[in-house]
């Protein structure tokens, strides 16, 4: 037999199909050890057949297969093609996505430990280790016998076992992250229309079906519901969250209800829990995958479901090549499984939106809280007039007085600050201006190294303002408060209060993020004040003020979402008040008091939002009515860097006059921050009517260079 193999070597020289000899049996999918010039290398087989067109005597033979079952499934194989078709990337570099880095590196495998494990109760005499060595095992039933020895010391264990109060031996070690996380199921009776969402669901025949249901109506309940039916059917289910911050509440109520049917995926893990979270998946012992959007790769079959919760969130979209849409890939998964694709939020992404309406999904909407609990109420402080006022604290007057009234009935609160990466937006602390860009109405972006102002969609650059030119007031304002100075502002408002800070400085750690909202939760601490890092999924029953600090900060960031991301976020944040009994109450600090996407925000209006964004993206020739694509082409020396730019321009500047109706905006620039990590930045930006051109696009930009990187970018979060 032959088998085709892809060499675990993502360049280009070698992103082709290499034959070797095989033996009768071996599965496509499987990892395998071949000679590849003077050494050895790790490939994958994608297919097998009888016969080669090489002479059998010039082909090597496979030198070692790593497992069975194969690594990556037939469905996955299918998959890989596609995406290296779609994205013009290197089969090897797609497979990756399908496998832990560990596996392909062999270094981690599984592991045997020692476990001592309490049988029965016995007379321990005198010996009062042991004893206690005894009652705590009695409690924790098994426990690693490192640990009891470290404990009781091991003549204690020793002693005990011989005793037969308990039994020391080795057993495989399974390296599940989470496990002692508190069990909190209550199976709910469902609601009304819980109940109909379902049915919707069931019945429709459509394969995506956007649930779109206010913060707090039930949403997790449905999801977990539907998993549990397909569960019931000997079917499988993927849950897709946002990020690892999230992932420990999801998984704790998936946990509770379906047990050690439920694997996580994770970056966040160590990678011996994902070696073997993984291999639990896809050995079938575990059926439910959790995890950010690298877990819709997870090695399941026969899948019924998969769940994308919070589906506006930007992280669905990968960073690095090649830049799939977890989107794409779950639908692509859902098709060839016969899956349904559920898409869950409470302010769904205008694109998604637009196809629900158009009757391209299944759209069910959630009118209702849970209990009928109201949405908090959102006071507006204009921090034009705190300003006028003389109140330099980032603390306008009303959330001050609500502070206060939280901390005197003992009662939580969360103070959240927007800020996101390097971009700074200017307002003016007076009249609330904001600088924009003369030809493309979006607001510019503070570039402190050149002291300017740049448009990130056509390369603009401005001045530096002195003064308003609206108002002529001097308090120009670039970037907001930081976290750090709100808590030591906090501290010296209110000595007493217990304040825990939640920003990307204080969750490091596999687990920081988790242990921080764990300790927020058990009302260690009064206020949190973090990004929006704290903004979505956590429910925390005590808090009932939450403070928005700087809503302009994402309002007027350079980005035409920035009006979908601004509504998205205070929905989310004020999500966060008044989850139980109590009503919540939100303060929402800005600038532009009458921003339309404001006042839709506070009236909790997501149709209103979406209506009035949906036109002016329509008139404005911005996405989903177009696409906006980005040639990014960075490297260390500046010369090489410029010398692909040329040699991609001019095929695509060639294809974009052949094409004139397709295309808005062409043109090739520095890209808004010339240099990130020493590595300068062209781009070659366009604004597409389709996505016509695309293919021809991939197949221009897939140059791959030993110095010089390029990559295409569809509708990138961030312009920088
Ligand atoms: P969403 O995901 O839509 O924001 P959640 O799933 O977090 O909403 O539900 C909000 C709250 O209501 C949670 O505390 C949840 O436990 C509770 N809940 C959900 N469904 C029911 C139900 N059918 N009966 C009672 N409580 C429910
Ligand atoms: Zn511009």
């Amino acid at each position: 037999m032959i088998a085709e193999v892809i060499v675990d070597i993502a360049s280009s020289e070698v992103d082709r199909i290499f034959e070797y000899e095989c033996d009768e049996g071996l599965r496509p999918g499987a990892r395998v050890k071949v000679p590849f010039g003077n050494t050895y290398t790790a490939g994958f087989v994608i297919s097998t057949k009888e016969k080669s067109e090489y002479p059998v005597e010039k082909l090597k033979k496979i030198a070692y297969v790593y497992d069975e079952p194969p690594a990556v499934n037939e469905e996955c194989l299918l998959l890989t093609k596609k995406i290296a078709r779609r994205y013009m990337a290197p089969m090897a570099s797609v497979l990756r996505l399908f496998i832990p880095a560990e596996m392909r590196t062999g270094k981690v495998h599984e592991r045997l430990l020692r476990y001592a494990s309490y049988e029965r109760d016995v007379d321990t005499g005198r010996a009062k280790k042991q004893a206690e060595c005894l009652a705590f095992l009695k409690t924790y039933k098994k426990v690693e016998a490192r640990v009891v020895e470290e404990k009781f010391g091991v003549s204690a264990l020793k002693g005990l076992a011989e005793k037969g109060g308990c039994t020391v031996r080795k057993e495989k070690f399974v390296r599940s992250p989470y496990l002692n996380l508190p069990k909190n199921d209550r199976p709910h009776i469902l609601t009304e229309e819980q109940e109909r969402a379902i049915e919707s669901i069931s019945a429709s025949s459509k394969r995506v079906h956007l649930l779109h249901g206010v913060t707090g109506s039930g949403k997790t309940e449905i999801y977990l519901t539907y998993i549990g039916k397909m569960l019931e059917e000997g079917k499988n289910a993927i849950f897709l969250v946002p990020e690892i911050s999230l992932t420990p509440q999801m998984l704790s109520q998936l946990r509770a209800r379906f047990g050690e049917a439920v694997a996580i995926l994770h970056s966040g893990l160590s990678p011996g829990e994902r070696f073997d979270e993984w291999w639990r998946l896809r050995s079938g012992e575990a059926r439910i995958a959790v995890g950010a959007r690298s877990a819709v790769f997870a090695p399941l079959e026969n899948l019924g479901v998969i769940v994308i919760d919070e589906e506006h969130d930007s992280s669905y979209v990968s960073e690095s090549t090649p830049r799939y849409k977890t989107f794409d890939v779950a639908l692509a998964r859902a098709n060839y499984n016969g899956a349904k694709l559920i898409l869950g939020s409470a302010t769904p992404s205008v694109e998604t939106f637009l196809q629900a309406k158009e009757g391209k999904f299944n759209l069910i909407t959630l009118t209702k809280r849970i209990n009928q609990r109201p949405m908090p109420t959102i006071t507006v402080a204009d921090m034009r007039q705190e300003v006028k006022h003389g109140n330099p604290s980032p603390f306008s007057i009303v959330l001050q007085e609500e502070i206060e009234s939280c901390l005197r009935e003992k009662k939580q609160a969360i103070l959240f600050l927007n800020r996101r990466g390097y971009s700074q937006t200017v307002i003016c602390q007076e009249c609330g201006y904001v600088a924009e860009c003369e030809s493309c109405d979006v607001p510019l972006t503070y570039h402190a190294e050149e002291n300017c102002l740049k448009c990130h969609y056509c390369g603009a650059r401005y001045k530096m303002p002195v003064a308003c030119p609206n108002c002529g007031g001097v308090r120009i304002r670039y970037g907001g408060t930081g976290t750090q100075r709100v808590v030591s502002e906090l501290k010296k408002k209110y000595p007493e209060a217990r304040i825990l800070r939640m920003d990307n400085d204080t969750t490091s750690g596999k687990e920081g993020h988790y242990k921080i909202l764990k300790a927020f939760a058990d009302r260690e601490a009064d206020i949190l004040v973090g990004t929006q890092m704290i903004a979505k999924g956590h429910d925390f029953p005590a808090v009932t003020l939450v403070g928005i600090l700087d809503a302009d900060m994402s309002l007027h960031f350079s980005d035409y979402r920035s009006g979908e991301r601004t509504f998205q976020l205070i929905t989310q944040v004020a999500g966060r008040s008044g989850r139980a009994e109590e009503a919540g109450k939100v303060v929402l600090q800005t600038y532009s008091p009458t921003n339309y996407i404001l006042r839709y925000a506070i009236d909790y209006d997501y149709l209103g939002f979406f209506n009035y964004e949906q036109k002016l993206r329509k008139a404005t020739s911005f996405p989903p009515f177009t696409k906006i694509v980005r040639v990014m082409v960075t490297g260390e020396k500046e010369d090489e860097t410029v010398e692909v730019l040329k040699e991609i321009y001019f095929p695509l500047e060639k294809l974009v006059k052949e094409h004139p109706e397709e295309v808005f905006f062409f043109q090739k620039m520095k890209s808004p921050i010339k240099r990130i990590q020493n590595k300068f930045r062209y781009q070659v930006l366009m604004r597409l009517k389709s996505d016509l051109l695309l293919p021809h696009i991939y197949e221009i930009c897939a140059v791959r260079k030993r110095n010089v990187l390029v990559y295409v970018e569809e509708n990138p979060n961030n312009l920088s």
